[in-house]
């Protein structure tokens, strides 16, 4: 099973992502803290993403997609995998599509966590406090919602054109997201 969670960021990707990888018994893939990895290893890749990271920006799809190649490539996704923070643009939809149907996959489920953009706001400057994450500052938050708005938010019309997009209500208690999760995914 290849799960894709979409979703602005602050709408609980990496929480509800991580507890339905477990279940499934299948990695889940996070460009986001792959990158903060490299950043904080201060490698090559890192040092470049940090700029675009700090200022709220899409890393280029010149950086990201060799990435996104290699988690696809491991072994512990042959399976199956829970996506979580890509893709976040058409090419990057493109080059997942490819790479899945090669292997003669394809996603199982798109989850779209659905959260209001005040309580989007609300959560990151919450998790800035409790985290201290470089980019989860006002101005920042302010530009990533823009972004996703621009860049990510189509993928829902291209998912959706295939039936197999699901709409999550994501502003209740974890549990609550977590049964409405496993009534669609069905584990
Ligand atoms: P959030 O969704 O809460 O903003 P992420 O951890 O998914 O958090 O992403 C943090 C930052 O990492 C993004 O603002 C972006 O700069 C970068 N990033 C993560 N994944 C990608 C990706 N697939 N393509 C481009 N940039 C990415």
């Amino acid at each position: 099973m290849f799960i894709l969670l979409l979703g602005a960021p602050g709408a609980g990707k990496g929480t509800q992502g991580s507890l339905l990888a477990d279940r499934l018994g299948v990695p889940k893939i996070a460009t986001g803290d792959i990158l903060r990895a490299a950043v904080k290893a201060v490698t090559p890749l890192g040092r470049e993403a940090k700029k675009f990271m700090d200022a709220g920006k899409l890393v280029p799809d010149s950086v990201i997609m060799g990435l996104i190649k290699d988690e696809l490539a491991k072994p512990a996704a042959a399976n199956g995998a829970v996506f979580d923070g890509f893709p976040r643009n058409a090419a990057q939809a493109e080059l997942v599509d490819r790479t899945l149907a090669e292997r003669g996959q394809r996603l199982s489920h798109v989850l779209l966590l659905d959260v209001p953009e005040d309580e989007l706001v609300r959560r990151l400057l919450n998790r800035a406090r409790l985290e201290g994450r470089s980019d989860d500052t006002p101005e920042t938050i302010r530009t990533r919602l823009q972004v996703y708005q621009r860049d990510t938010a189509p993928l829902v019309a291209h998912y959706a054109g295939r039936g197999n997009l699901h709409r999550v209500p994501a502003t209740g208690t974890i549990e609550q997201i977590v049964i409405e999760i496993k009534r669609i995914v069905g584990r």
